[in-house]
């Protein structure tokens, strides 16, 4: 075994989002010193590798099958808010107003994956009235994605399809807006 190296440490951790060259650094130094915080981070690490896996129905992160957004029975599962991401999804639920359940697209590119959301989507379509909520970033891709679903959701005639009305600026990313913004979008949301 070789001496000791901050560099693989400071290689994985600059892998991770937000986190440059120099905060890597900072917080590989943290870990060497700090045994405690690396033992829990270990453990924490280790709880999510081996235990986190998809929600069967939604796509968001869940210990067991079903996250417990889905598993709530206190959810409206008539009312689907779309987003393209789990730390778009987070952003919502965060702001502690919204009582449906979500759908995760998971997907960075719709036109090469766009069999697969169909798919996915139509999978959440039950006899029910249902309301799918578009919140989707107010980007170039988002607005593509927003009209590629309205287009998959348009047949079926027991679905409202609402987007979030956007004062929100052109190519921002619902995660870095403030609680106040998105309560404000999903409140006077707008039918397709
Ligand atoms: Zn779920």
């Amino acid at each position: 075994m070789k001496n000791f190296s901050f560099q693989p440490i400071v290689k994985l951790l600059s892998l991770l989002p937000s986190i440059g060259p120099k905060s890597a650094r900072r917080i590989a130094i943290t870990l060497a010193k700090e045994k405690k915080i690396t033992t829990s981070f270990i453990q924490q690490l280790t709880l999510i590798n081996e235990n986190v896996k998809s929600c069967k129905i939604c796509n968001n992160l869940s210990f067991f099958q079903h996250c417990e957004i889905c598993e709530d029975s206190l959810r409206d599962k008539n009312q689907i808010c779309v987003v393209s991401d789990i730390s778009n999804l987070w952003a919502i639920e965060n702001i502690g107003v919204y009582e449906g359940v979500f759908h995760v697209l998971e997907s960075s590119n719709i036109l090469e994956e766009n069999q697969y959301i169909e798919n996915e989507l139509k999978k959440r379509i039950t006899d029910d009235h249902q309301e799918f909520i578009l919140a989707l970033n107010p980007t170039i891709e988002g607005q593509a994605t927003i009209h590629y679903i309205k287009s998959i959701l348009k047949e079926f005639h027991n679905v409202t399809v609402t987007s979030l009305s956007l004062g929100i600026p052109i190519g921002s990313d619902l995660d870095y807006l403030d609680s106040g913004t998105i309560t404000i979008a999903l409140e006077s949301r707008k039918e397709l």
